[in-house]
């Protein structure tokens, strides 16, 4: 199923995000966590790709083709660029027409000094534009509330994002952020722009302060004073941090819902104890 239709109607959408296995990771570990999180019924599931694309001998495209036919739950391959030349790309859509992928989240990834860019895709918007024209795959994008870290600002950043919802992304996810005003604000730039598929607001519970101070560093979100006080008071209390995370993040879902967003995509860092705790607590909110 394409994913821009489960937003048709105005349903507000649900969504998780996951990673592959670490190399050294179990195998087992990810169908725990698959049949855990495929439980909450959330609309779609994405899955991330790194570098190299494989882990623990499970790669992106293998879970996105796990998901939809053993847990039947629709899935999007997240898929980056900028380390691809057009025949990586050729044999990507060969693997995933045989195997039913059908959606595809296409990014340009971060550029890595070590490995300098190949000339082939410069952006996302590339990448969507030759896959468009040879494959009947549906694209995704994302998108960043605060603005990407290598753009002037946020219009300069808001004028390419046209260009990638111009070149064929029919659905944007956005970064994580903490503070709602953010998102609010960018999506009425984005909407007068013309940017008119639906938005999801990237949620990521703040359940580990140093894992948040690491993410935070690699994509510059801002901290609301109510969010850094939050982590000062709890952050050396493991059982404290994770429950005030749990609850910042619904305080936040509630707020987008309440809002009319048209979806939420949680960052689940492969926590269905997490995810679990927050699809319980905004269920009614998302569906009422
Ligand atoms: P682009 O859309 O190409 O944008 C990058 C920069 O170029 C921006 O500053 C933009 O303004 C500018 N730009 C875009 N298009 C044009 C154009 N046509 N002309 C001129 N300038 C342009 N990384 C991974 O490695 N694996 C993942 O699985 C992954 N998943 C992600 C999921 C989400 C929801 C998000 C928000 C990010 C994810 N990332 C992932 C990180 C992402 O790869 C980086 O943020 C990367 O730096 C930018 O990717 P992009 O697709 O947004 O790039």
């Amino acid at each position: 199923m394409k994913i821009s239709s489960l937003f048709e109607g105005g349903r507000t959408v649900f969504s998780f995000e996951i990673f592959p296995p670490k190399k050294d990771g179990s195998i087992d570990t990810i169908y725990s966590t698959l049949e855990a999180l495929s439980d909450l019924r959330p609309d779609f599931i994405s899955v991330t790709y790194g570098a190299g694309g494989t882990a623990a001998g499970c790669s992106t495209r293998e879970l996105v083709t796990l998901i939809k036919e053993r847990y039947h739950t629709e899935s999007i391959a997240h898929l980056t660029c900028v380390n691809s030349t057009k025949e990586d790309i050729d044999r990507i859509i060969r693997e995933f027409e045989e195997h039913g992928v059908e959606n595809v989240l296409a990014l340009r990834g971060d550029i890595n000094p070590n490995f300098p860019p190949k000339e082939d895709f410069r952006h996302a918007s590339d990448l969507i534009s030759y896959m468009k024209a040879r494959s009947n795959l549906n694209f995704s994008g994302a998108c960043y509330p605060e603005g990407h870290a290598e753009s002037a600002n946020i219009v300069e950043d808001i004028r390419n994002l046209k260009i990638k919802v111009d070149a064929g992304a029919e659905h944007l996810i956005s970064q994580l952020f903490f503070d709602n005003n953010f998102f609010y604000e960018f999506l009425e730039k984005a909407r007068i722009a013309g940017i008119n598929v639906p938005i999801e607001a990237g949620i990521m519970p703040c359940t580990n302060a140093n894992q948040i101070k690491r993410m935070v560093t690699m994509c510059g979100a801002s901290l609301p004073p109510k969010f850094t006080k939050m982590i000062q008071r709890y952050e050396h209390n493991e059982e404290a941090m994770r429950d005030a995370g749990i609850a910042y993040a619904v305080d936040q879902i509630i707020d987008l819902v309440a809002h009319g967003v048209d979806g939420i995509h949680l960052y689940t860092m492969n926590n269905p104890y997490i995810a679990r705790k927050i699809s319980e607590s905004v269920e009614k909110v998302i569906r009422a």
